[in-house]
């Protein structure tokens, strides 16, 4: 079958390829555990279990105009003052399937063909993916210990600057410091940015603080995501939205309408109900089960000489550095799969070859220890067969 030539060249993304064939190994009753990306292993929040519940009595469903309904998007918009300190109103959002439908269209309207688009690398596979099926260059730079002016000044030109706060795979979150360089470089420069802030309930140590938290997020073009995804366990709700300057918003219902129109009306009521479910005595008990999970396989892990990890401060994955065992980390990560059954995410997927990242939160924490005990049992073998 004749494939355009416009997507022959593109991959579907690692991450969601090593997912798939996990998924299909399982299909055909081979035990296997996944790590590869991160799954809750909690249900959706029951705030949200009861809007559901409640929206299945309503008479009907309509479609709802395309950027969401207005009541759902007046209390993102309020739920976004409230909790992140952006001034937004019910114009400036935009609810999608998730947080990838809301990047594919940003980087649709911010920029044209051929315009470059820094990312910070270790990075999240769909900025580089999405930024090339919309023709963009995606500007691959080292992720810093610390955004300074320096660095930022030291930059190519670019359209877009895509950050994520917090950060996947390494947990960092943008202190108020570098937030403060980076919106004075947005301004000095005229670049615009997208700040993904998926995981901004996932904070174990530290404050996750919005870029977008200034009176002038507006005039600098700061478009956010957010996502129900990893902060409220729903990654098959397909639930996100964005928070974007309301003729940005226009453009982007522009793109959606043809494709998806709104997002499902019942997910809608979910992604609402989510948002306002924060600080409740289920979140604070996956947030210190998350907690207690990351600490086991860091203990697990500690003194191996051929490996480093640094404690995350947020989010579901460890990103471990076996650069000592001085592998292929693609080959090492199906090595891994066929003889242990434990699939990980190569470093490689995400920009940084010598790495693997695991998922920490899926299955019981019996399966955790016994998959983290198979990684390190690999490594052991390889580090002493050098
Ligand atoms: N952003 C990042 C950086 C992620 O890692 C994830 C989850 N893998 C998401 C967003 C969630 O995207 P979505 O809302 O489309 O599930």
């Amino acid at each position: 079958m004749e494939i355009s030539r416009r997507i022959a060249k593109s991959r579907p993304l690692a991450t969601t390829a090593m997912h798939g064939r996990v998924d299909a190994m399982k299909d055909r009753g081979e035990h296997v555990i996944d790590f590869s990306i991160a799954i809750s292993h909690f249900p959706a929040p029951p705030a949200v279990l009861a809007a559901m519940h409640e929206a299945l009595q309503r008479p009907a469903l309509p479609y709802t105009a395309v950027g969401g309904d207005a009541g759902v998007r007046a209390r993102l918009a309020a739920r976004v003052g409230r909790e992140n300190g952006i001034d937004a109103a019910p114009a400036d959002i935009l609810v999608t399937n998730g947080a990838k439908q809301a990047l594919y269209q940003a980087l649709y309207v911010m920029a044209d063909p051929g315009d470059a688009v820094i990312i910070f690398k270790p990075y999240w596979p769909a900025y580089v993916a999405t930024s090339e099926l919309l023709g963009l260059k995606p500007i691959l730079v080292d992720l810093p210990s610390q955004i300074t002016t320096e660095l930022l000044d030291s930059l190519p030109p670019a359209r877009i600057l895509i950050l994520n706060n917090p950060h996947n795979p390494t947990g960092a979150l943008l202190a108020a410091t570098e937030l403060a360089c980076i919106a004075a470089w947005l301004r000095k420069t005229g670049t615009r940015a997208i700040v993904d802030e998926s995981y901004e309930k996932l904070v174990f140590d530290g404050v996750h603080q919005s870029l977008a938290a200034r009176p002038d997020w507006r005039e600098l073009g700061v478009v956010t995501l957010f996502s129900a995804s990893q902060s409220y366990a729903m990654m098959g709700w397909r639930a996100g939205f964005a928070v974007a300057p309301a003729p940005l918003v226009a453009a982007m219902e522009t793109v959606q309408g043809p494709i998806t129109a709104a997002a499902p009306m019942l997910i809608q009521l979910a992604l609402a109900a989510a948002f306002e479910s924060d600080d409740t005595p289920e979140s604070k008990a996956m947030l210190a089960d998350y907690r207690a999970r990351r600490d086991l396989v860091l203990d697990l892990t500690a003194n191996l000489p051929w490996l480093t990890v640094r404690t995350p401060a947020s989010g579901p994955y460890l990103w471990l550095d076996v650069a000592p065992l001085g592998l292929d980390t693609v080959a090492a990560s199906e090595q891994l799969l066929a003889e242990h059954a434990v699939a990980v995410m190569p470093g490689d997927a995400l920009g940084v070859p010598g790495y693997l990242r695991i998922g920490f939160i899926a299955d019981d924490v019996a399966t955790l220890r016994r998959g983290v005990q198979a990684i390190i049992a690999f490594g052991n073998q390889r580090h002493g067969g050098r």
